[in-house]
Order: C-alpha cells, then structure tokens, then sequence
C-alpha cells in the first residue's frame, strides 16, 4: 500500500564553476568549466523519492525568472506534480554559486534561498489538506524556518509523521525538535546538534540520548560511507554502506532521505526502509550531480535483488 508523502523545503539553481584555484579575496580567477543545474536539499530529495516510486508532493516557491525553469523542465521530465508549488513575484529563484578547486576538489558554495526562503503563512494553507493527507513530511532547514516550524506543528497536530533532515545545520528550538518522528543529521550536524562527536556506535548512542530527551522518537545519523546509524529506542545499530566506487557524493545525504520517505510510504519499517535508501544514495555515489544521479526504481530493485 503507497500512501501519499510531502517534501517541504527549498529549490535552489546550481550554478558550478570548475577553476584552477579558488579565488583570493578581490581576485578574478578564469574557470575551465560551469554547468548549471536543478538543486536545492528540499528538490533534491523530492526528485529522489519521486523517482524511487513515491507519491510525493513537492512544496516549494520559485521567483518569476528564468531560473524557475530550471524546477519547472525537472518535474515536467519526470511527470511530477507541479500543483504544490509557489511563486514570488520580487524575489528571485533561489541560487547556490558553487566554485570547485578543479585540482584539489575542495569547493566554496554561497547560497541565496531567494524565493523559497520566503514561503509564508498563506502559502502553507493553502497546501494544508495535502499535508495533511500525508503519512510522512520531509523537512530540511534550508527555507525560512517560520515556515518549516508551522509545518511540522500542522503535520505533528494531525498525526503526520514528521522527519527532520537537519541539513544545513542551524540552531533549532527544542519546541521544533518535540514530536518529530525522526531525526536525519549527518555525522557533523549530530555533533553541532548534540555536542557529541559521533565516531562508533557508542558515542551515537549518547547523541541519540540527546535528541530522544528533545522529544524525538527515532533518531538516524548518516556516516557517508560507513553506513548509517538508526535508533529506534529499543534497538540501535549500524547499517553499512553498500561498497561502491562513489565518483561524486555531492547529495548523497538528499538521496538517502528520499529514498526513505519512498520506502517508508510503502509501509516499509524504518530499518527495512534504510536499506533501501542506502541502495538508493550508493547508486546515486557512482554518477555526477545531484538531481540528475537520482535512480529509477527499476535500477534500486536491480541493485538490492
Ligand atoms: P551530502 O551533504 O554530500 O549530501 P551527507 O553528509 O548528508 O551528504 P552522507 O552521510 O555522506 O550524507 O551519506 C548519506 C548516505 O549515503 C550514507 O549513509 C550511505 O548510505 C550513502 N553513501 C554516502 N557515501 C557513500 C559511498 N562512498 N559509498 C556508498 N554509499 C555512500
């Protein structure tokens, strides 16, 4: 049985340039190479989920530019609704500038959230029912956390699972954290969240203590390539990761939570359903981009078969 899921969160334009070095301050640096493409964590997980088989509903606002495109060509590629998606008239699609050290892979990224760091209360009303309908909502921390807080108070007020990707990291309050069905940092936003440097299964157990006195009720921690740590309150383990010949991680961690929301619709349990997103973020590792490296379901089910 699929039951009906929601991705609320930000769409953002990836503008990336490859450049010998990067730039000093007040240095103009010739780059070898830029490519723009569809991004944003809140996008990026929405197109994971949506391809992984998901029913899912992409809540997100775009400017009126020529940016919004960018989603707009995305979602009508892969037949994905396009009814939950709000547009301000005088702030521009939100962009990531994104310059790579072509030589040594280490990058500076600026992010204007533009448009989708301004969804208001109105807009959230209007998206109300479907929110509500929803077994699960995804959230991230990149729109405007107004936004995400009346959200997740809506969706826990009707019984819809809220799962937090806590990325990128920002202070939350506990209020925000209570009721949350889920938390998803990776290992650094569980030691910025926490305080506790996470490195094996013990010191996440002591974080994991952290976020279920917050009033979480299950608590997984990303750990790249190493797997995934999940605690359900009473069982707490390490999944590996698949091993794979990963070529570009960018968006590992949106993958893996898309392909969760997707499993967990079907009514997959939560270790059942890491498996399958796990699966889902080693195939996405093995090829360049985030929003394009997404899986079909057809290519998770080869995979995991
Ligand atoms: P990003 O910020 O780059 O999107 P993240 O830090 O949020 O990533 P990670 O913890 O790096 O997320 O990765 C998420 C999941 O993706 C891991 O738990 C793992 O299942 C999978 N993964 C990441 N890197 C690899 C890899 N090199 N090989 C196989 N699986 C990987």
């Amino acid at each position: 049985m699929k039951q009906k899921v929601t991705v609320f969160g930000s769409f953002v334009v990836d503008l990336m340039a490859r450049t010998p070095h990067l730039p000093a301050p007040a240095e103009t640096v010739k780059g070898s190479f830029f490519k723009q493409g569809a991004g944003g964590k809140g996008f990026n997980q929405g197109v994971a989920a949506h391809k992984a088989g998901g029913d899912v509903a992409m809540i997100t606002k775009l400017g009126r530019d020529s940016m919004a495109n960018v989603a707009l060509d995305v979602m009508t590629e892969l037949n994905m609704p396009k009814d939950f998606l709000f547009y301000n008239d005088d702030v521009a699609t939100g962009i990531a500038l994104i310059m790579v050290d072509e030589n040594s892979s280490q990058n500076e990224i600026v992010i204007v959230p533009g448009a989708c760091g301004t969804i208001t209360a109105e807009d959230i009303k209007s998206v109300e029912q479907r929110i509500c309908d929803s077994a699960y909502i995804l959230l991230q921390l990149e729109v405007n956390q107004d936004a995400n807080e009346a959200v997740a108070k809506l969706a826990k007020e009707h019984g819809v699972r809220v799962i937090l990707n806590t990325a990128p990291y920002q202070p939350v309050t506990d209020e925000f954290l209570k009721g949350c069905w889920l938390v998803t940092p990776n290992e650094v936003e569980a030691e910025e969240m926490t305080g506790v440097p996470v490195t094996d299964l013990e010191s996440a157990n002591r974080a994991a203590k952290i976020f279920f006195e917050k009033g979480v009720e299950n608590v997984l921690i990303t750990l790249g390539s190493r797997g995934v740590y999940i605690n359900t309150g009473d069982r707490a383990e390490i999944i590996p990761a698949f091993h794979v010949k990963a070529v570009d991680t960018t968006g590992a961690g949106d993958a893996f939570n898309g392909g969760l929301l997707a499993a967990l619709a079907e009514g997959k349990d939560i270790w059942e359903a890491a498996r399958f997103a796990s699966g889902l973020a080693a195939l996405s590792v093995q090829r360049i981009g985030t929003t394009p490296a997404m899986p079909t379901r057809e290519e998770i089910d080869a995979f995991l078969a």
